[in-house]
């Protein structure tokens, strides 16, 4: 049997991962600063979440959601404390895009309506199911339900009110800063106007913190800089760190009922003690102020730089264009450099390291960086 081959993929075998460093089967050490798109938060095979995974794997892998699970009330409740958000419920699920579709089912059955507004060059994921979750062409089929969701450009207060005004949404859905679109950032003060206006026309607020999300950016959740509190959050990636998890948190009106939302593997024994060890290295190596410290130590010298066109970007989140070509300039750092980075269309490379990563990381990639330039 064949795999069907829709990745573009580097010459390179990953066998082993430490920290921030992955190394092939002759033990080549690679710096990795992309994390497997955002996934790698506290970094490689870290100690305490080998044990933790491992120990559970040993008495109860997993279980379904129809017995008392109470790793997954440990996990809300140590998630409430370091978020910040104690008053909001956690649903469980496997990934991001089911998060965001859980988000808008939760959203739709709250206002009984089904259109969902989202901002150009967004990505909410891939499985479509219920909305369209991006307005890339190549991305998208002839499955997607294309005349439930309505695209409007990135920081455009007033098409949001035009659409909004309509009185046809029950959703407005915004990435905390847009990652596959090469980093860019909202802004603060459009994410308190857009807050004031779904609150306005009773629309519920989804922030996609699926990247940008846990710690990434110098705050638990990117959104937090500018002080709103949204009415849905999804997340995934970081929460646990390779360990296929994501979750909702839903904010306090929101009520549940037996079969409102389910899923067969979210929030399984194996997964929460996953995002559990997540939560307890975050916390005890302080990673988000970390993100914040060592995120902007790069963007400060990035920008610097000569030869770049603009750094974007938030703490461990940052997007740089360039000129030229980014996927060449990217070869070149794994090849002549053993670094991983990621990138966003032809002129963007993207950082989305583990957030744990020091000045010497950074100064590492800084150099080598200004090399291939
Ligand atoms: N939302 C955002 C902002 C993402 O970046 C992604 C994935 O890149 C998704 C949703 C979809 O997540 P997943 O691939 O886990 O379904």
């Amino acid at each position: 049997m064949n795999l069907f081959p829709v990745y573009s993929l580097y010459d390179v075998e990953p066998v082993k991962g430490c920290g921030s460093y992955i190394y092939d089967a002759e033990g080549t050490e690679y710096l990795d600063l992309y994390g497997g798109h955002a996934v790698i938060s506290i970094g490689h095979a870290h100690p305490h979440y080998v044990e933790m995974i491992s120990k559970q794997v040993a008495t109860l892998g997993f279980y379904s959601n129809s017995v008392i699970n109470t790793l997954q009330e440990k996990l809300a409740k140590k998630l409430g404390e370091i978020s910040g958000l104690k008053d909001y419920s956690l649903f469980m699920v496997n990934s991001g895009a089911e998060a965001n579709e859980n988000a808008i089912k939760v959203a739709s059955f709250h206002t009984g309506k089904s259109r969902v507004l989202a901002f150009k060059g967004a990505f909410h994921g891939r499985t479509s199911g219920a909305v369209e979750m991006t307005d890339n062409p190549k991305i998208n089929s002839p499955f997607n339900e294309t005349d439930k969701v309505t695209f409007v450009p990135l920081g455009d207060i007033e098409a949001v009110e035009r659409e909004l005004a309509t009185g046809e949404y029950c959703a407005a859905i915004i990435e905390g800063i847009q990652g596959v679109a090469g980093i860019q950032m909202p802004g603060d003060d459009f994410l308190r106007q857009l807050r004031e206006a779904t609150t306005r026309h009773g629309v519920c607020l989804i922030l996609d913190e699926v990247q940008s999300g846990y710690g990434r950016t110098g705050r638990f959740f990117a959104h937090q800089y500018s002080g709103i509190k949204p009415d849905l959050i999804s997340m995934a990636k970081g929460m646990g760190n390779g360990f296929p998890v994501g979750g909702v948190l839903i904010a306090p009106p929101f009520e549940a009922w037996g079969g409102m939302l389910g899923t067969t593997f979210g929030g399984n024994h194996l997964a929460c003690a996953a995002a559990i060890a997540v939560l307890d290295v975050i916390k005890e190596e302080n990673l988000v102020a970390n993100a914040e410290k060592v995120g902007n130590y790069l963007i400060e010298k990035l920008k610097a730089m000569p030869g770049i066109k603009e750094v974007r970007g938030r703490g461990l989140m940052i997007g740089i264009e360039i000129e030229g070509s980014a996927p060449e300039l990217r070869k070149k750092l794994v090849f002549d450099k053993h670094i991983f980075t990621g990138g966003a269309g032809q002129h963007t490379v993207r950082l989305l390291p583990a957030l744990g990563i020091t000045t010497e990381h950074a100064d590492k990639f800084l150099k080598a960086f200004e090399e291939v330039l």
